[in-house]
This record gives C-alpha cells, sequence and structure tokens, in this order.
C-alpha cells in the first residue's frame, strides 16, 4: 500500500521489477529456464549470486528501508521534489535516485509484420520468463527461430537447446557479440554452439511472419529471401531506456537534480 505525501531523504524510483520485490533479473536468462532444478523467486532474490544475504522483502522492512511495490510513478515535478503516483499517492524527497532502467523492443515497435502473432517471445521481466517456460514445455522438440545474437539471443539458444527444441539463430552481424567478441572469439561460441546442434544464419533479419489459423507463429521470413519454420520465436533484439517520465524536465533542470542512473539492478524502495 503507497504512503500518501510522505517525505524522504532518499527516494530510489526503480525496482527490477515493481510488481514483486526486487530480484535478479540475469537469472531469467540462465537457471530459470532449466528443464529440471529451474531457479525460480524466492530462491534468487537479489544478492544470492554475489553471495550475500536474500533480500528478501523482510530484508528491506528490517534494515529501514521501505518498499512500495505496485507503484508506478507519473509525475515527477523536480522543483517541487515530488513524484506522483498513478493512483495519485504523492511522495516528495531530498534526493531522488532514477533507476527506471529499460523497456524490451518489441519487433511491433518497429512495424515488423506479423509480429503480433502468437508464440514470438521476448525476455525483461519475471513475467516474460514465465510465459517462455510455458511456451518450451508445451512444445517439446518443437522448432525455435532465435532473433538477435547478443547475450539474450546466446544465452536463450543455450537454454531452448537443452529443452530439447531444434534452434536456429538468426543475426544481421558477422558474427555474434560484435561490440564485445573479437572475431576469433565470437568464432570459438559459434562453433561450441554448432557442435550442440545450433544452427546459425548471419547478415540477415526478420521481415515478417507467417501464423496458421490459430494466430500462432509458422514461419520466419528473412530478409535474404529465406523462410523457416518456426514453432516458437525468441526475441532478442535490445532495450531501450526509459525516458518519458523525466527527459524534458532533466534537459531543463538538469543542474538542480542530483541524479544518479544506476547501470545495475536497483530497487523500488524510499529509504528514510
Ligand atoms: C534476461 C536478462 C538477463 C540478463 N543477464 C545479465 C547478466 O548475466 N549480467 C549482467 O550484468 N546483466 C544482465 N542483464 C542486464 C541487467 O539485468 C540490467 O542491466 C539491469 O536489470 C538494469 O537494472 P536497472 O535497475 O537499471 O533497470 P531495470 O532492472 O530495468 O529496473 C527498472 C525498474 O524501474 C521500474 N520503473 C520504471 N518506470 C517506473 C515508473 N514510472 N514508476 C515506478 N517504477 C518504474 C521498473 O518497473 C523496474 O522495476 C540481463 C537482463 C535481462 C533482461
Amino acid at each position: 500500500m503507497a504512503a500518501i505525501g510522505k517525505h524522504f531523504k532518499y527516494l530510489i524510483l526503480g525496482g527490477g521489477v515493481a510488481a514483486v520485490a526486487p530480484y535478479e533479473r540475469p537469472t531469467l536468462s540462465k537457471a530459470y529456464l532449466f528443464p529440471q532444478g529451474a531457479a525460480r523467486l524466492p530462491g534468487f532474490h537479489v544478492c544470492v549470486g554475489s553471495g550475500g544475504e536474500r533480500l528478501l522483502p523482510e530484508w528491506y522492512s528490517e534494515k529501514g528501508i521501505e518498499l512500495i511495490l505496485h507503484t508506478e510513478i507519473a509525475k515527477a515535478e523536480l522543483t517541487a521534489r515530488t513524484l506522483t503516483s498513478v493512483a495519485g499517492a504523492t511522495f516528495t524527497y531530498d534526493n531522488l535516485i532514477i533507476a527506471t532502467g529499460s523497456k524490451v523492443t518489441r519487433l511491433t515497435d518497429i512495424g515488423v509484420q506479423g509480429a503480433d502473432c502468437n508464440n514470438i517471445f521476448y525476455l525483461r521481466e519475471i513475467d516474460d520468463a514465465d510465459k517462455l517456460v510455458s511456451g518450451i514445455q508445451a512444445r517439446k522438440n518443437a522448432k525455435s527461430v532465435i532473433l538477435g545474437g547478443g547475450y539474450i539471443g546466446l544465452e536463450l539458444g543455450a537454454a531452448l537447446q537443452i529443452n530439447d527444441l531444434d534452434v536456429t539463430m538468426v543475426y544481421p552481424e558477422p558474427w555474434c557479440m560484435p561490440r564485445l567478441f573479437s572475431p576469433e572469439i565470437a568464432a570459438f561460441y559459434e562453433g561450441y554452439y554448432a557442435i550442440k546442434g545450433i544452427k546459425i544464419i548471419k547478415g540477415t533479419t526478420a521481415v515478417g511472419f507467417d501464423s496458421d489459423a490459430n494466430g500462432n507463429v509458422t514461419k520466419v521470413k528473412l530478409k535474404d529471401g529465406r523462410v523457416l519454420d518456426a514453432d516458437i520465436v525468441v526475441v532478442g533484439v535490445g532495450a531501450r531506456p526509459h525516458t518519458t517520465l523525466l527527459k524534458a524536465k532533466l534537459l531543463k533542470r538538469k543542474e538542480e537534480l542530483r541524479l544518479i542512473v544506476s547501470s545495475r539492478q536497483a530497487s523500488l524502495v524510499f529509504m528514510q
């Protein structure tokens, strides 16, 4: 339940996900997708990976940190140092830390034909991971196509392969993770994936999808003219920062705001 008109010395906006207590997002593309012994909440709450304390909801209250969930901030008045939630609750602060993160890039956002059909999955939130797990479990030995050759694409390629799906990866670059990997390192990973039976198509992108009478994806159409059979598609083509709430105000009032943009997982917490 959100506090109304409450004042905080430090106020952190953002929490890894607003609907549950903060958790470690990286697990969602790894052990969360294991066919057996999957790591699910509450086992991977924040800091488990680094061997620290599990930051369950009680941890926050024990430390005097108020954790306010289910609360989307719709309005930020930086001069008045006030945030207002969608439900109308107001929060004032001395110091604001903005950690609102990013949202996944969807192919529907960029107008790819047929991208709204069923069984096209994304992975950003725990809800996405749950949908993907259901999709995988419903289609053992299915044909899957992964779009994107970054972290998400590579991790999902491995995850779907160990779930016994037939996996084809498609990405436009000449090798995977081109911003991080040299061609030699990429060749090592691509070779390893090939040994595992994962097919890789480089230098092209998806330009459309076909679906059946139930709206389920059946084909992925590539820019180079190839058409791939698909029962499941996973898209990992990046994320865009949430900027709408504060962008204009930040440009105007940059000097008045002590802003820390977090590059790591943070919490939707209000610290007193
Ligand atoms: C599947 C997956 C696997 C990953 N694996 C790794 C990995 O192995 N290693 C690694 O280093 N990184 C990994 N990352 C990246 C890492 O998770 C991100 O860098 C990290 O989540 C960024 O944290 P953040 O707090 O800045 O943003 P986010 O985690 O995006 O959190 C933003 C929070 O702000 C909230 N919010 C946004 N707008 C509002 C609003 N108006 N009002 C209230 N709340 C709002 C959101 O609901 C959310 O709670 C992975 C990411 C994903 C999706």
